[in-house]
């Protein structure tokens, strides 16, 4: 089947829930994906943050494959191998104490809501609490995450949603603390905001929210789906803000591609919220996804990922100010190491920039608030940076 082909026969067999690009990827190598037509493409996408590995790495792969071979499903009411050890590193690394693995950021968002709730249950015996979550947040599509979600677009059809939510404005703590009342059992954030518009906190914000969640015995939920796993220049975000949720979500690039997600939460938490009969999953921590995990995290350390992201995020940083300096719909730059997002005047449309960029041979993606996103694997080289900004300067003047 030629592109044209496979482009009809999907869209006649699909439910039309996504607008596509019209482009059929093959395969991928590296920092480059492939059209069944053989054309190259530098991706600065990942598949929406998830392959900080890049594709086709051979580690990785093997590492599935003898999983294949071996197990890849049995439940959860039987322990296996891959889970103990993708649970044990996926623990060290994040500095949490316990572990829930999930099959999607959204299905992590869910049970942390569940485990905020039932924590405040416990402790003061009611029912009735809230959650407080940002404008302009992006925690997932279930009606729980949604509930949580700040963008009116994607919400306001499926009104009423879960009761009770609160939306505070980003690096506004006054707004955080006016939300506040007893009926409050948690605060929901990303760290670094993603499909909002690429917006990292102000550390004096998540240090305030902190404080007052110690005060009035909140669950803080990070939610670092999109930012974690080396992404912003350290293995979860909070550790370089060195402000610790009670509950951390991650997900995305988690499993290397492969689709798993986990909610972490510290021992208070967990002794003293889901029990057994509150809370489960069928494929959840299934053989083959965990052994991804454990193969992502082995990966990101033994080729020091971070230290990668560290190295060239000046670097990138720094081209990115050539590119706003010499195209004048680009009015400014913002994020935290591989995620970035260069904010763009209402002459252009950011989702027209990304459909040249394709044209040109680059992925990148739109954000809110008529952004350019730049999730690039985390192996990338100064060379794709180069590579990455010439075809970024050439569309945003001539989209
Ligand atoms: C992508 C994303 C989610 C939802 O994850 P899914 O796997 O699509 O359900 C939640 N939160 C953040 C910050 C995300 O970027």
């Amino acid at each position: 089947m030629n592109s044209k082909e496979i482009m009809d026969l999907t869209e006649d067999n699909c439910f039309h829930v996504y607008n596509r690009f019209n482009v059929v990827f093959d395969k991928g190598d590296g920092v480059t994906l492939y059209d069944v037509e053989g054309k190259e493409y530098l991706d600065f996408a990942s598949g929406i943050g998830v392959m900080a590995l890049g594709y086709n790495n051979k580690e990785f792969n093997d590492a599935i494959k003898a999983q294949v071979d071996k197990l890849y499903h049995t439940s959860n009411l039987y322990y296996h191998p891959a889970l103990a050890d993708a649970a044990k590193k996926l623990c060290e690394i994040s500095g949490m104490d316990k572990v829930f693995f999930t099959n999607s950021g959204a299905e992590a968002v869910e049970g942390a809501i569940k485990t905020a709730k039932k924590y405040a249950y416990n402790k003061y015996d009611r029912s009735g609490y809230g959650i407080i979550a940002m404008d302009n947040s992006f925690h997932g599509r279930t009606v729980g995450a949604l509930s949580v979600t700040g963008t009116e677009a994607y919400r306001k059809a499926f009104l009423p949603l879960m009761d009770k939510v609160t939306f505070a404005t980003y690096n506004d703590y006054d707004s955080v603390e006016a939300a506040i009342d007893a009926d409050i059992c948690a605060i929901i954030l990303e760290p670094v905001q993603g499909e909002g518009g690429v917006m990292p906190a102000d550390k004096e914000f998540l240090q305030k929210i902190r404080k007052v969640c110690d005060e009035r015995d909140i669950i803080l939920i990070f939610d670092e789906i999109q930012c974690g796993m080396g992404r912003t220049g350290s293995v979860y975000a909070y550790q370089d803000y060195d402000v610790k949720p009670d509950i951390l979500l991650t997900a995305k690039a988690l499993g290397g591609g492969l689709p798993i997600g986990a909610f972490l939460v510290t021992d208070k938490v967990a002794s003293s919220s889901l029990v057994p009969g509150d809370h489960g999953t069928t494929y959840g921590g299934n053989p083959l996804c965990t052994a991804a995990v454990k193969a992502s995290i082995d990966l990101m350390l033994k080729n020091d990922l971070v230290g990668n992201v560290n190295s060239l995020a000046p670097y990138l940083e720094s081209k990115l100010d050539e590119v706003v300096d010499s195209c004048k719909c680009a009015i400014g730059h913002r994020g935290k190491g591989f995620m970035q997002g260069i904010v763009l005047d209402d002459s252009i449309k950011a989702s027209d920039v990304v459909k040249t960029c394709l044209d040109k041979g680059l992925v990148v993606l739109s954000a809110g608030g008529n952004v350019l996103r730049l999730l690039p694997p985390l192996v990338i080289s100064k060379e794709d940076i180069d590579k990455a900004i010439e075809i970024i300067k050439y569309s945003l003047n001539v989209t």
